[in-house]
């Protein structure tokens, strides 16, 4: 009797105490779901709005079991959190705080993918998504001297897990401190003390984890009076500006492409070599139409002798193309033909560039193994990498 609406009065209200208070605010108009670049993919058909409806008449968690719900409610996790819905909404609701919501009860009852049950609880346990040591995080550093953050440094660095714990990662936050270093910007990390942001498992719906997460760091920055925050992650940036200043007020965080440009501008950093590319530019949803962060990026870029910046056509700034990474994507493992990061790829390849710069580890990532899955030879660089590479003493990539 699947075509037989059943209506819940008491999950519709669950769902608004758990935040999802915009759903009642649609009227159905569709405009969100013409936004979503989910509908870019052929064989998706994401009917934004309709959540909206079902929430309203307490009709989107039902089944006999947690199998039943969690293949009914799917499609709640399919969203990354991007926000172009919301730019489009006229009422300005807001559907992945609305499908927050609907995960949050989702993971209070268990009826959620399996790949994220893994990751959430390494996070859970040892502070970052991979389960490695907390005494590692500082392994990206090598042979840097990175001090321990005391309050008496200009900024506490947090590298974010991905720089911390992936390789490929860990080259921007060398990138990163190489560039700290040439402008004598003093910084320290926090090391094992330092925990995920929980940027991600909030929006994926897992919000005691993310408690966890919270307390954990502000308990750290308090012991070791953390004023200014410097972040490569957009992730990190974002959740601390909204969400841990409540707690903290004292917070300030900078995003590592508004320092850069803020130290080019004030010739603390002097980009020489040239780059003699094509470069075109990736706008991470959650540093540009989330954090408002367009314009410092791209004169980072231009600022670099040699380098050709070209845009995406149309899909850039606020309607960039989400890399599939958000609200945990980069751990959703969907069939081909439903994956995100593949029409952003075909969108990057089309401009005929040699490059393609980010400014998020979770974009880096995204990008580069999709690349290397459909064997297109472009490169993926995060700013940093190319800033250092026109700054330092060694050859230009
Ligand atoms: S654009 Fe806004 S009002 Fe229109 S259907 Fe979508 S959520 Fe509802
Ligand atoms: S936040 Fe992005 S992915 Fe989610 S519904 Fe809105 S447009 Fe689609």
């Amino acid at each position: 009797m699947k075509n037989v609406i059943r209506l819940n009065f008491e999950i519709r209200e669950a769902i608004i105490e758990s935040g999802g208070q915009d759903a009642i605010k649609c009227y159905q108009c569709g405009r969100c779901m013409a936004a979503c670049p989910l509908n870019l993919l052929e064989s998706i058909n994401y009917t934004t709005y309709r959540f909206c409806q079902r929430i309203r008449l307490g009709a989107i968690i039902d089944g006999e079991n947690k199998e039943d719900i969690a293949d009914d409610t799917n499609d709640v996790f399919r969203c990354v959190g991007c926000d172009c819905c919301k730019n489009e909404c006229p009422r300005g609701v807001g559907l992945s705080d609305v499908l927050r919501a609907v995960r949050r009860i989702l993971v209070d009852y268990d009826s959620y993918p399996n790949e994220l049950k893994g990751v959430i609880s390494r996070l859970y346990n040892t502070g970052n998504p991979f389960g490695e040591a907390a005494e590692q995080r500082n392994a990206w550093a090598l042979d840097f001297q990175v001090p321990r953050f005391d309050g008496s440094y200009d900024y506490l660095y947090f590298a974010c897990c991905l720089p911390s714990y992936d390789s490929r990662c860990q080259e921007v936050a060398r990138a990163t401190a190489s560039l700290l270093n040439k402008a004598r910007v003093s910084f320290g990390v926090l090391g094992e003390q330092e925990f995920c942001c929980g940027e991600a498992v909030r929006r994926v719906g897992a919000e005691k984890v993310f408690q966890t997460a919270l307390k954990s760091n502000i308990e750290a920055f308090r012991k070791n009076h953390v004023s200014k925050i410097l972040t490569t992650s957009p992730h990190c940036f974002l959740t601390f500006t909204r969400d841990y200043k409540e707690l903290y007020p004292r917070l300030e965080a900078i995003h590592a492409t508004q320092l850069f440009h803020a130290l080019i501008k004030g010739k603390k950093l002097v980009p020489k070599k040239p780059f003699n590319k094509t470069v075109v530019y990736h706008d991470p949803c959650t540093l540009g139409r989330q954090m408002g962060v367009y314009d410092e990026p791209r004169a980072i870029l231009q600022s670099i002798p040699g380098l050709q910046l070209v845009e995406v056509p149309v899909y850039n700034r606020e309607s960039s193309v989400c890399c599939g990474g958000g609200a945990m994507g980069l751990w959703l493992d969907w069939p081909q033909g439903e994956r995100l990061a593949d029409v952003r790829v075909e969108q990057i390849l089309a401009t005929g560039a040699d490059a393609v710069a980010v400014a998020c580890p979770f974009c880096l990532n995204m990008l580069e193994e999709t690349m290397k899955s459909m064997n297109a030879h472009i490169e993926v660089l995060d700013i940093a990498e190319i800033l250092w590479s026109s700054i330092s003493e060694r050859p230009a990539k």
